[in-house]
């Protein structure tokens, strides 16, 4: 399967599609082949492009809130009517089902939908202070040039996800997709493009000098946010560079999700929760279902159950409309899954599906599930991002919720029981999202607020208004 004609393969810097300082391969996971090559942006262009996005943001910023709703709206609309070309690219360089890459499209239309409708929305605030005798106004204002940094998982999502309130917001953007799958986002700054965006105030640059890149453009002053979504290791790095430059910033890391099944759940609707919370995306999600914690009375016979559902999946190339568990990313990714396998199988934890490589070309790893998972084994306490199911017995509730706490990531869960006791537990998990009785979590709708927090890092969640909040500053003015 061919990338489709109107793909580009060059980076988009201040409204010019341009090549860089030499190209690098975009590989196919399905076969382990190049697809195509993409530029890799020297320094000259990082500094191109921060110009070009400092230089148009004042003048995106002025416009009416309407005309930039009006740019996301066009954009809603040509991610609506191009769905199976957008779809093609990630199942290509992805490698994700056609399935999956339909649904993410669509997902990606509804943030530019969802962020068109708040672009005219942005608010203030006014309050009295303590004495009575002054009023405090609130305004928000955009908060400049943002540097985006996405991760190849969702490829399309990730980024939409933060061009879309960035230019709701008013700020302009510089867009680093990671070097497994920058087509991805090449075809997105076009349907932007298209949509109206001026020159400048999307830029989206392609490289496979990840670290390079990044100092780069964090040392450039006019860079006032960074915004990045990718593995915990990472942004932990990232942090702190950006700390040297006093930078806002927004992180969404990595997870170690529980999916808990109680006594009382309704175990088909868990084995269904569970095939959309574990082997969707092949597994390599966030949000994805990290450990199963069930009831000691039910846990074989979901063991059982999962495991013929998941047994059942058709592997094969994103791209074959029958496949339905594609390749992981790249050979690295399937090591990283058969080294934690092999590990929590050395301690204890027994196959009833899978766990052994494949012989195939292109990067693949079976459906698997682990029963008797040990507690403290590399599948519990570590992220699998693969399609991996250990199923951990617990003895009741508290030693479900205590079980599920257990971990420095707190980014999403799933709850299945009886709607009582389903919510009291939980209330009790230190996590970001929970899904009660629902194998699905994310909605751009559930971006609003400030209890929208995913960075994935429980204890140093940082309580940030997220969006359109997350790329405006709050300017105080005490009258
Ligand atoms: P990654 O951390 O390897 O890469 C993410 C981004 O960081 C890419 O753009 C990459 O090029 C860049 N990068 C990598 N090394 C860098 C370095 N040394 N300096 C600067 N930039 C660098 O993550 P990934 O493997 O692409 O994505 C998978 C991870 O993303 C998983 O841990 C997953 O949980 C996480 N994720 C989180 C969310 C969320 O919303 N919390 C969503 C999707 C994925």
């Amino acid at each position: 399967m061919n990338l489709p004609e109107a793909a580009p393969t060059r980076m988009l810097l201040d409204g010019q599609w341009t090549g860089g300082a030499g190209t690098f391969p975009v590989l196919n996971p399905s076969t382990g082949e190049p697809i195509t090559h993409v530029p890799r942006a020297s320094t000259d262009d990082v500094a191109r492009a921060i110009d070009a996005a400092a230089q148009a943001q004042a003048e995106w910023a002025a416009r009416p809130p309407r005309e930039r709703a009006e740019v996301l709206r066009r954009a809603f609309e040509l991610t609506v009517a191009h769905q199976d070309e957008l779809a093609l690219v990630m199942a290509l360089e992805m490698g994700k089902t056609l399935k999956d890459a339909h649904s993410e499209a669509a997902y990606v239309g509804e943030f530019f939908r969802w962020f068109s409708e708040e672009a005219v929305r942005i608010g203030g605030e006014l309050r009295r202070t303590p004495s009575g005798t002054n009023r405090i106004l609130t305004f928000r204002k955009p908060i400049g040039v943002a540097l985006l940094l996405t991760p190849w998982n969702f490829p399309a999502a990730m980024a939409t996800r933060k061009i879309a309130p960035a230019l709701a917001a008013g700020c302009s953007v510089v867009l680093k997709p990671v070097s497994d799958t920058p087509l991805t986002a090449l075809l997105i700054a076009k349907l932007l493009q298209d949509a109206g965006a001026p020159p400048g105030v999307v830029n989206v640059l392609t490289t496979d000098k990840a670290g390079e890149f990044v100092t780069t453009a964090l040392s450039d002053a006019r860079v006032h946010k960074l915004s990045f979504t990718g593995s915990t290791g990472v942004g932990r790095t990232l942090l702190k560079q950006a700390a040297d430059h006093v930078l806002n910033t927004s992180m969404e890391l990595g997870g170690n999700g529980p999916f808990i099944v109680l006594e009382d759940a309704e175990l088909d609707a868990a084995v269904e929760g569970a095939m959309l919370a574990k082997p969707r995306n092949g597994g390599q999600a966030c949000t994805a279902a990290n450990r199963f914690l069930v009831h000691q009375s039910v846990a074989d016979e979901f063991a059982q159950r999962l495991a013929a559902r998941m047994g059942a999946l058709r592997i094969g190339p994103g791209t074959d409309p029958a496949t339905e568990l594609g390749p992981m990313i790249n050979a690295r990714a399937v090591d990283g899954i058969a080294d934690k396998v092999d590990r929590s199988v050395a301690v204890g934890a027994r196959a009833v599906i899978g766990a052994a490589r494949l012989d195939r070309s292109g990067f693949f790893y079976p459906a698997t599930v682990l029963t008797d998972v040990p507690r403290d084994s590399a599948m519990a306490t570590e992220e699998i991002f693969g399609p991996v199911a250990p199923i951990i017995p617990v003895k009741d509730d508290e030693d479900a919720v205590k079980l599920a706490n257990a971990t420095e990531f707190g980014l999403t869960s799933y709850v299945y029981g009886s709607l009582a006791r389903g919510l009291r537990v939980a209330e009790r998990l230190e996590v970001g999202m929970v899904g009660l009785n629902r194998g699905l979590v994310s909605d751009p709708a559930a971006l609003r607020g400030r209890e929208g927090v995913r960075t994935g890092m429980r204890r140093r969640l940082r309580r940030h208004r997220r969006l359109p909040g997350n790329h405006l500053r709050g300017d105080r003015l005490v009258v």
